[in-house]
């Protein structure tokens, strides 16, 4: 018989697919790492195992411990995922901007969810950061494992993401494009692609960074945006600038069109943060020759945001249905 011993046994080891549609006139091989295929949904069942495994070792964790932490969702749905298995309880503190969708699943997991608002520094009392350390102070056996700052975010990329992704290209891949939130996938990976292919004939694989535009990551002041889960307003310890060859800025109205394409288009129903790395992914892909091999990876599903990015009413109500031109979004799924 062929099973998992659990759902958490089946974390990494996600396909590279071929962009068909989106990539027309462009020359070289775009292929998506499709992260929602792991069992929580996103890249950050990775990080989750990892920051886990590692906290039991050193001792930070312990049985009947509560896992804390400030998460926009995916990493919350991870460390869900594993707490379950090995009887810890999980509390996670969301940002306001954090969709319905995306808490309810939280707590379907049985997690507990606070909410706080996205409009105030860090500092503030009530930002996510500070009621999350709040939380910890004040929680017996309370475990807080930082994705921001937490060294094993960056190595579970380092040890998974990036060797599947060289294995799976033949040690091809010529361009690796990803968003950055706390940082961890593409320092983690970044590092190991570049690492890898140092030495090779062809040059060392080039890490591009896919950031919202007023991310600090690509020069802005931390500003806000609407695309979730990347981009930052400081710069997180999980992210190491020297593993980035460079940073393209995406809008928000760019990102969440070509999220829309890659479901209409592709069959890929994605996050907004994919359509951001995809959109980026394309910029780089253009000027590129037909041997060139882009990797971007697409952090999560669309399902958790069924109820903006997919929605006609709260794209219109941010002036984003139109592009492309003359034609609107509307026009594209006539
Ligand atoms: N996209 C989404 C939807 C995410 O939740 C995250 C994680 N914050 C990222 C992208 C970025 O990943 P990382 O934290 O590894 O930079």
């Amino acid at each position: 018989m062929k099973y998992a011993e659990h759902i958490a046994d089946l974390v990494g080891d996600t396909p590279l697919v071929k962009l068909n549609s989106v990539t027309e006139g462009i020359g070289a091989t775009v292929l998506a790492k499709v992260e929602y295929m792991n069992p929580g949904g996103s890249v950050k069942d990775r990080i989750a195992l990892k920051m886990v495994e590692a906290a039991e070792e050193s001792g930070e964790l312990q049985p009947g411990g509560v896992i804390v932490e400030p998460t926009s969702g995916n990493t919350g749905v991870g460390l869900a995922l594993v707490a379950q298995r090995r009887g810890y309880t999980c509390v996670f503190v969301c940002p306001d901007k954090v969709s319905e969708d995306k808490r309810n699943v939280l707590r379907a997991y049985g997690a507990e969810v606070v909410v706080c608002p996205t409009s105030v520094a860090p500092d503030h009392p009530d930002s996510y950061y500070s009621v999350s350390d709040r939380l910890v102070r004040d929680t017996p056996k309370a475990w807080k494992p930082d994705q921001y700052s937490n060294q094993n975010g960056p190595l579970s990329h380092y040890e998974t993401t990036g060797p599947e992704i060289w294995r799976d290209t033949d040690g091809r891949i010529t361009h690796f494009v990803t968003g950055a939130g706390t940082g961890g996938t593409i320092s983690g990976a970044g590092r190991y692609l570049r690492e890898v292919s140092a030495d090779r004939p062809s040059g060392r694989v080039r890490v591009v960074a896919a950031d919202p535009e007023g991310s600090v990551y690509s020069g802005g002041s931390g500003r806000p945006y609407l695309v979730e889960g990347v981009g930052e307003d400081f710069w997180p310890g999980a992210y190491d600038p020297s593993q980035v060859d460079d940073v393209v800025a995406v809008s928000d109205g760019d990102s969440f069109a070509m999220t829309r394409r890659l479901a209409r288009e592709e069959g890929l129903l994605v996050g907004g943060s994919c359509g951001m790395a995809v959109e980026a992914a394309l910029r780089v892909a253009r000027d590129l020759p037909d041997d060139a091999v882009v990797v971007v990876l697409l952090p999560d599903s669309g399902r958790g945001y069924l109820s903006k990015i997919f929605n006609d009413d709260w794209m219109a109500s941010y002036g984003f249905m139109h592009t492309e031109g003359e034609r609107t979004v509307g026009d594209l799924l006539r």
